[in-house]
């Protein structure tokens, strides 16, 4: 009896030592609205510095301007900035290196390395994407956040990617990936303006392939049968894909075009050039069937004897691997921020970014926000107009709290982020099966 009283006395004593050490681990956690309140007051300098991004319209690969204006109000709110970032040589195109950026803001200990990236690109019909809000929400956050990182643990990085509309061809992001600019990031955030609020559109992954046959020129008439055509050969390729199109899963996309097929109709075409995309919701089904189309062009020119040239492109665009905890976690945030429940949407169509390549490589979330009625379509010239628009900003606000919110939920509770980064790899490893 005696012994149980005295362990019952020291259960006791332990359940009031953790309670104590908890209570006072939340009381060194700031309040989150300290974070709103530096949100709101930070809002007419960063709407200035969105309608100035707005207003630059720099097509990827010339966002100078627009950079430099980010860089310098990420150093104001203390963050250490790096700019001329290295990039793989293959991948320096004019300026990705230039008007790329990473910023950095440490906290009070050790912690999860939160990353927020800021996109600030423009279309040529201006910002019809919106992405000078990409670009200010983020920054919003991160003045929020930089108010309270000196009482908070972790790590706040600002990626600034560049180039994004490019898709393949461009995308700042995958150049920054492969020159080490995302190490250490335990999870990414960022937001797209939209025609609704929803939480990681699902996007495609996404290959090019080129594909050049050189046949033997040729009378079409008079010699013919002396001739090889190489446009013969790129319509078996045609005709390949288009039997693969109906043994391929609903959402696997494959679609060419012709680019050279012959100059004159009396002569069998020496050369032609064919080049495909092909999609599919995760990267190891696009993969595979990559190599099925590869096989198309190998069978055209087998058929016809006209000599296949290809070379796969260095680079592709990959699928995110979506955690649905995560995007939980966000539209959680979104909700009770008051967010009605009817403007909260799934999308049902898909493109490609490289965005995706990041959300490959770490945790991401990315935040739909409404900036204009439902059914206006991206790079659209009424979607440009809600990017500078009144309403457009309202609710470019209310992003930045809700990853500002989310960032700070995962700053202090580490135990969240290893959560997602587990899920983030058993999903992975199970990607396409
Ligand atoms: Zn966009």
């Amino acid at each position: 009896m005696g012994m149980n009283r005295v362990m019952c006395r020291m259960r006791m004593i332990l359940f009031a030592v953790v309670l104590l050490s908890a209570l006072i681990a939340r009381a060194a956690w700031a309040d989150p609205q300290k974070v709103l309140s530096a949100i709101d007051a930070h809002n007419n300098n960063c709407r200035a510095v969105s309608q100035k991004i707005f207003d630059f319209k720099e097509l990827g690969q010339q966002e100078f301007k627009s950079s430099a204006l980010l860089k310098e109000e990420l150093q104001k709110l203390g963050f250490k900035v790096e700019g001329d970032l290295k990039v793989p040589a293959d991948l320096v195109k004019d300026g990705i290196s230039k008007t790329g950026f990473r910023a950095e803001l440490a906290g009070k200990g050790p912690g999860p390395t939160i990353t927020i990236m800021l996109e600030y690109d423009a279309l040529k019909n201006g910002h019809a994407c919106g992405h000078n809000l990409i670009a200010t929400s983020g920054l919003l956050a991160a003045a929020g956040l930089a108010q309270v990182m000196k009482e908070t643990p972790g790590r706040i990085l600002v990626i600034g990617t560049p180039d994004e509309e490019r898709g393949s061809l461009g995308g700042g992001k995958i150049a920054l990936l492969e020159g080490g600019h995302f190490d250490g990031s335990d999870i990414v955030l960022i937001t797209h303006p939209g025609d609704r609020w929803s939480v990681d559109q699902r996007l495609l992954a996404m290959k090019r392939a080129t594909f050049i046959f050189k046949g033997k020129a040729s009378h079409a008439a008079f010699a013919p049968h002396k001739g090889i055509s190489a446009l013969d050969a790129v319509i078996l390729t045609f005709n390949g894909t288009d039997m693969l199109r109906e043994h391929v899963r609903q959402d696997v996309r494959i679609h060419g075009i012709i680019k050279k097929g012959g100059d004159l109709v009396n002569v069998v075409p020496e050369l032609a050039e064919t080049e495909f995309s092909v999609r599919a919701l995760d990267t190891a089904t696009m993969e595979e069937t990559y190599k099925k189309v590869i096989n198309c062009a190998k069978a055209g020119e087998l058929a016809t004897g006209a000599k296949l040239e290809f070379k796969e492109p260095r680079t592709s665009l990959k699928a995110p691997i979506g955690i649905p905890a995560y995007t939980k976690m966000v539209l959680e945030q979104i909700r009770a921020i008051g967010v009605g429940d009817h403007e909260i949407k799934d999308f049902t169509e898909f493109a490609s970014s490289d965005l995706g390549n990041v959300g490959h490589a770490y945790p991401t979330a990315n935040l739909w926000f409404k900036i204009a009625p439902e059914g206006t379509p991206l790079h659209s010239d009424a979607f440009r107009e809600a990017a500078s628009s009144e309403e457009g900003w309202k609710a470019t606000v209310v992003a930045a709290k809700v990853i500002a919110l989310t960032a700070y939920d995962l700053l202090t509770h580490p135990d969240k982020v290893k959560a997602i980064q587990e899920k983030f790899q058993e999903l992975k490893a199970k990607e396409g099966k």
